[in-house]
């Protein structure tokens, strides 16, 4: 292990939050020579200005598993030319540019472009359908779009007729006979000149639009500012361990908050190696590159790390022992709960605890970790990040937070439940839901932020997940969590997946209904049934435990790995399904192939 590595002195959790001070933490910034914050600016001028431009920012490993590096210089330079792009195609400060682009070098400069050159960036899922996309940009005004000719002319020129505010769209790949009203990216950018001066930028002008995944309703548009930046960077730091000589991949997709934050600014912001897969997800692929690119600092989410561990199945040896990840010193998750399993599996497979990580579209960055210097939690949430403040708050009839007077009521009983609040002003909170003021101002009461997740609180001030407040099922005067009875049915060693919902029921007001995925190897019959619901009561007692089983192939995901249980709930009532935009319809198949070269 490289020594670097082992003098990371890294401060405990106590004494990190006693002292820690947003306002010190700036220090940790170059900040712009006016006073101002840039995000563009502190992810890749100041590596130049500090004489690191030689350092390799990205590690673009290919489909074929060809690896490309581009040092911070260069960075610097393909980002000014699109910033002059920018410029010379006349777009006002603070006007949208949208990316509809899978991972790749091209997305890392036009998003450090646009935001050097004070324009907002908006990043798209690429594998959105043409209505997602027309949705979005329509709502975002969107004024740019850089894409691939493949991805425009399925998904965009289809309904570019109702997008009279997008004026210029760049193709990277525009071919000899480009498609009619669309631009050159290459030759844009190859005319362009090779260096930028960040103009003046207000920490609180907006920067980034980012869409929330959508698994409770219509996708929100939140906005955020530069001056999040500052959260980006510290708690990469505090809460993914990262530090300089690291090599750091975030599997999110770039279309998610993740993708941006850790994906894209975090790292860049500390001058570390960001891997960028530009291949599919696969386990041997994946294995394949964390030993290879000798990858120290891993970000990914559960339903990746399910999807590994169904790729290996107990008692054979993990292809992880087929592959070198003595490098590996770090790996956490975020996105939807993370299973205890699942942090005792990483010791196994990986050699390393799985660190939960929890965090919004409208936070911004993490607020909840288990820290690099704590031992992990299996099944918490973490602690607070040094500088955020969290409560639990208590709920009423409708399960969000009770509001009397204006004011909310803080449980501080150890093991209460109720929703999750932030105290409002951390540096990435979002500023605002685009064209909704109300639903933004609604998010607020008493200078906190609702989240509309509930959790409980436990002694040492650790958070456990209970639901989010749309899913949460009453039954029999009990508030059950989906989460807690998920948990419990995946344990059982018949079971790959759960989902669990609450059906109305005349005398209970609800009762608990599970949507079972089981493992191949088992057939879904009545005894595994009757095997399973016995397996649960024992477990949760019969007041928690679902009432019914259904087995089921597969269940509906958003394209950020959940479970959409309005899906299951809308479906099992034969209500109307409402957006699914965010629907995944394409599961990646499952390889073990070892070698982690994909064709
Ligand atoms: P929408 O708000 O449109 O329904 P969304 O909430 O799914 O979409 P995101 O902002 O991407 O969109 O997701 C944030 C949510 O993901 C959190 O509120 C929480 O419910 C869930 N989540 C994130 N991390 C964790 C975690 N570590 N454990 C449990 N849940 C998590
Ligand atoms: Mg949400």
């Amino acid at each position: 292990m490289n020594a670097l590595w082992v003098t990371h002195v890294m401060p405990d959790y106590e004494s990190a939050r006693d002292t820690f001070s947003w306002r010190r933490e700036r220090s940790r910034l170059a900040g712009l020579p006016d006073g101002g914050i840039n995000i563009g600016y502190e992810a890749v001028d100041r590596h130049l200005r500090e004489g690191h431009g030689e350092r390799v920012a990205l590690c673009c490993v290919a489909r074929d598993g060809s690896v490309r590096t581009v040092t911070f210089a260069r960075l610097a330079a393909e980002s000014s030319r699109f910033a002059h792009v920018l410029d010379s195609l006349g777009l006002k400060r603070g006007e949208r540019v949208f990316t509809l682009l899978g991972r790749r070098s091209e997305l890392y400069s036009t998003v450090l472009g646009t935001l050097r050159a004070g324009r907002v960036l908006c990043p798209l899922f690429a594998a959105f359908g043409p209505e997602p996309v027309a949705l979005r940009m329509e709502l975002g005004n969107a004024r740019a779009l850089v894409t691939t000719r493949d991805l425009y002319e399925r998904k965009v020129a289809p309904v570019r007729s109702r997008l009279p505010h997008l004026r210029h769209v760049m193709l990277l790949d525009p071919g000899a006979d480009p498609p009619p009203d669309t631009l050159s990216f290459p030759a844009l950018t190859a005319a362009a000149p090779d260096a930028y001066t960040v103009s003046p930028t207000d920490p609180a002008e907006p920067a980034l639009l980012h869409f929330t995944s959508g698994t409770t309703g219509t996708p929100k548009g939140a906005v955020h500012v530069h001056e999040a930046v500052l959260a980006h960077h510290v708690t990469a730091a505090y809460a993914l361990d990262l530090h300089e000589g690291d090599v750091f991949w975030c599997t999110a997709d770039p279309g998610w908050v993740t993708g941006m934050s850790y994906g894209i600014i975090a790292p860049l912001t500390h001058g570390v190696t960001t891997v960028v897969d530009e291949g599919e997800f696969a386990p041997g692929r994946w294995y394949g590159i964390l030993a290879d690119q000798h990858v120290t600092v891993w970000y990914t989410a559960p339903t990746a790390l399910r999807m590994l561990m169904r790729a290996a199945p107990r008692g054979e040896p993990t292809p992880a022992a087929r592959h070198d990840l003595s490098s590996l010193r770090f790996v956490a998750s975020v996105g939807e709960p993370l299973h205890p399993g699942a942090v005792h599996w990483g010791r196994e497979a990986l050699g390393l605890p799985v660190h939960d990580t929890w965090w919004q579209t409208e936070t911004g960055a993490i607020m909840i970790a288990n820290f690099a210097a704590d031992p992990v939690q299996p099944g918490s949430m973490g602690r607070p990040i040094p500088g955020v403040e969290a409560a639990v708050l208590a709920c009423g009839e409708d399960g969000r937070a009770a509001i009397i007077d204006g004011h909310v009521q803080i449980l501080q009983e150890p093991g209460s439940e109720g929703e999750l609040a932030l105290r409002a002003g951390w540096p990435s909170m979002f500023r605002g839901y685009l064209h909704e003021p109300h639903r933004y101002e609604g998010c607020f009461a008493d200078g906190w932020y609702l989240t509309g997740d509930l959790v409980s609180r436990h002694t040492g001030g650790w958070y456990w997940f209970v639901g989010r407040a749309d899913d949460v099922i009453k039954s029999a005067g009990h508030l059950i969590g989906p989460f807690e009875v998920e948990s419990a049915l995946m344990e059982h060693p018949a079971v790959a997946e759960a989902g669990v919902i609450g059906r109305p029921d005349p005398l209970a007001g609800a009762i608990v209904k599970a949507f079972v995925v089981p493992l191949p190897e088992y057939p879904p019959d009545i005894e595994l049934r009757h095997d399973v619901l016995a397996f649960a009561r024992r477990r949760l007692g019969p007041a928690v435990a679902p009432r019914e089983i259904e087995f089921v192939e597969d269940l509906p995901h958003t394209r950020s790995g959940r479970v959409m249980r309005r899906l299951l709930r809308a479906r099992e009532l034969g209500l109307p399904e409402g957006d699914v935009s965010t629907l995944e319809t394409y599961r990646p198949a499952v390889t073990t192939e070892p070698s982690g070269k994909d064709p």
